[in-house]
């Protein structure tokens, strides 16, 4: 029991470390500015399948560079259906860095992503397909925001979602 309680003290630890360590944003497609994407197109709506754009699409030639937004752990770097070749990262605060569309993925899963360490290039991949090419980046997190919620379409998911767009200014 008291061997529990030591493990329960150290699980407990972790986690608020996790909370306070700082997260210093930045940027992730390399050389972007501001007008390479659009200021309101976090939750905009309608947006076809996804109902609401939970994210930040940057806009850049195939093949620019991707560096993280923060630091993390690499959980997945793969394909799938709709986002295409995506990385996930974990990072403080336990948020879930998800980066979509990708040209090529630089980095394998379970390898730690450093702040100035090229991750992926930007692409058109998954239903992105077409269109110009784009990162998708969207930050969720596991823990919920509930002060988030409010009555736009699917405002009750805001909870689960950080909006990118102040973070990478
Ligand atoms: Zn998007």
């Amino acid at each position: 029991m008291k061997r529990l309680k030591k493990v329960g003290y150290i699980i407990l630890g972790v986690i608020v470390l996790g909370l306070l360590i700082p997260q210093n944003m930045q940027m992730p497609v390399q050389g972007a500015t501001s007008s390479d994407y659009n200021k309101n197109s976090y939750w905009a709506y309608p947006w076809g399948r996804s109902i609401t754009h939970k994210g930040v699409d940057i806009f850049a030639k195939k093949g620019t560079k991707i560096i993280p937004a923060t630091s993390g752990l690499v959980l997945y770097s793969g394909n799938i259906n709709v986002g295409g070749n995506i990385i996930v990262i974990l990072s403080s605060k336990w948020r879930l860095n998800y980066y979509a569309h990708l040209e090529s993925l630089d980095i394998e899963t379970l390898n730690w992503a450093s702040k100035n360490e090229v991750i992926g290039t930007v692409g058109d991949s998954g239903n992105a397909k077409g269109k110009p090419p784009h990162l998708h980046y969207s930050i969720m997190t596991p823990i919920p925001h509930l002060w988030k919620i409010d009555d736009s379409p699917q405002g009750w998911r805001k909870m689960f979602y950080v909006n990118p767009i102040p973070l990478i200014e």
